[in-house]
């Protein structure tokens, strides 16, 4: 199964993901991730990306469709895989799309986290002050301010993809303002009807 996780910054796509992985035995693909190990390594990459990043706006549709053309061949992801927080603009939708046509291979299902704006900056207040008091350490864009433009970069650039899925029949809107565990069984519900 080759899914797709969307919906806003702290929504919860990783959680969720890492959920579907322990159920259905398929990676996990986060760019984001992955953007994050090219700079904690120091790379090209890395270089190029951090200062993007820590703004909270958008690498390029290139250097995305560069590193997700290479890990989809891999071949733990013969059997499918979760695009986590992996496409963000129409033009990376239709990329993938290319990309996964040329593998014969096909998107099944994209999964859309609802909820709301507001309540996700109250949560990420939250996670602040409790890492502060763990003496855990912060992402470099979990701060109010770039949270902030996360949040509106998402609904400029990534939630035009809503009617791009919807118009493929492949859009599942779920309820993400639950317990991690009422959010996965909804996720469950919706995999299961489009198995
Ligand atoms: P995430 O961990 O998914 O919240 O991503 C963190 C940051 O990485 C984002 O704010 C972007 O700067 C960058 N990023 C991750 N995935 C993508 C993507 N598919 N397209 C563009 N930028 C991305």
């Amino acid at each position: 199964m080759i899914l797709i996780l969307l919906g806003p910054p702290g929504a919860g796509k990783g959680t969720q993901a890492e959920r579907i992985v322990r159920m259905r035995g398929i990676p996990q693909l986060s760019t984001g991730d992955m953007l994050r190990a090219a700079i904690a390594s120091g790379s090209a990459l890395g270089r190029k990306v951090k200062a993007v990043m820590d703004r909270g706006d958008l690498v390029s549709d290139e250097i995305i469709e560069e590193i997700l053309t290479e890990r989809i061949k891999a071949p733990d992801c013969a059997k499918g895989f979760i695009l986590d927080g992996a496409v963000r603009t129409v033009g990376q939708a239709e990329m993938i799309d290319r990309v996964l046509k040329k593998q014969k291979k096909e998107l099944d299902v994209v999964i859309e986290l609802v909820v709301d704006e507001e309540e996700l900056v109250n949560r990420l207040r939250t996670r602040i002050a409790e890492a502060k008091k763990a003496g855990r350490p912060l992402r470099s864009d979990d701060n109010e301010e770039v949270f902030r433009n996360r949040q509106k970069v998402y609904r400029d650039q990534t939630a035009p993809l809503i009617p791009y899925y919807e118009k493929q029949g492949k859009l599942r809107k779920v309820d993400g303002m639950g317990s991690v565990e009422e959010v996965g069984a909804a996720i469950d519900g919706a995999l299961d009807a489009s198995d």
